[in-house]
């Protein structure tokens, strides 16, 4: 079993759900009291928010590349960034660290195509849903047609990601919102819902919604098992 190395705190909220699927995925697959190797190396996720919001994009690819060599360093050997707005800076993470990365989108992206489907709808910050570190990534390298929300949409679901999810407030009332518009992209045609943030899984589950949802942080942590375990 390989040492899977996390670099976590984005949000706290998010990395105790990679840490919980991780140790429950290695349990279903080796059964007994297996448990999988680890290390995370948690950020202050205050100031990468600040610097975020700020576009201040060379101090928080420091950030991460001071993180990931780390974990390189304590003896990972496997990276794993767990958070998908973060992976802004994986290709910067890779340059500097030998490890090898897991990366959030290769990993369901791969997912997403198994399943059949080539147009996806996505849900995450506004950085991941309107930059193009990502959703370039997604269309270049796997041919995916990418929808966003409208604007408006947009800023809601940015704006319960930092003020709730990331402190842990589950808000039925943002519950509601986040249905809504995924109502209005089902009503415009959506076929399958992707969360692409590690958060929103925590208000928002497969038996909220009538058509398939790919959940990231799941399919992220399990990916981590499975190479571990190759
Ligand atoms: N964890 C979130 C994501 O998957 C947002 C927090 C962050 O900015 O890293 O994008």
């Amino acid at each position: 079993m390989k040492i899977i190395g996390l670099i976590g705190g984005m949000s706290r909220e998010s990395s105790l759900e990679y840490y919980r699927i991780i140790n429950e995925t290695v349990k279903t697959k080796l059964g007994n009291l297996h448990s999988a190797k680890c290390l995370m190396y948690s950020v202050d996720f205050e100031e990468i928010e600040m610097l975020q919001h700020q576009g201040k994009r060379d101090e928080l690819t420091e950030i991460m590349i001071d993180a990931g060599k780390r974990l390189e360093q304590g003896g990972a050997e496997l990276l794993v960034i767990c958070t998908n707005t973060m992976h802004k800076m994986a290709d910067k993470v890779t340059d500097n660290i030998a490890l090898p990365l897991i990366h959030i989108a290769d990993a369901t992206a791969k997912k997403i195509i198994e399943k059949g489907y080539k147009k996806i709808w996505l849900l995450g910050t506004k950085f991941t849903m309107e930059q193009d570190f990502y959703k370039g990534r997604l269309i270049e390298k796997y041919g995916l047609e990418v929808i966003i929300p409208n604007e408006e949409d947009r800023i809601i679901i940015h704006r319960v990601i930092y003020d709730e999810l990331c402190k842990g407030i589950i808000n039925p009332k943002s519950k509601k919102e986040y249905l809504r518009c995924i109502d209005t992209l089902v009503q415009n045609g959506a076929e399958t819902i992707i969360l692409w943030c590690t958060e929103i899984p925590l208000l928002v589950q497969q038996s909220d919604i009538s058509i398939p949802l790919f959940d990231t942080t799941k399919i992220h942590a399990e990916t981590a098992v499975e190479e571990s375990l190759k």
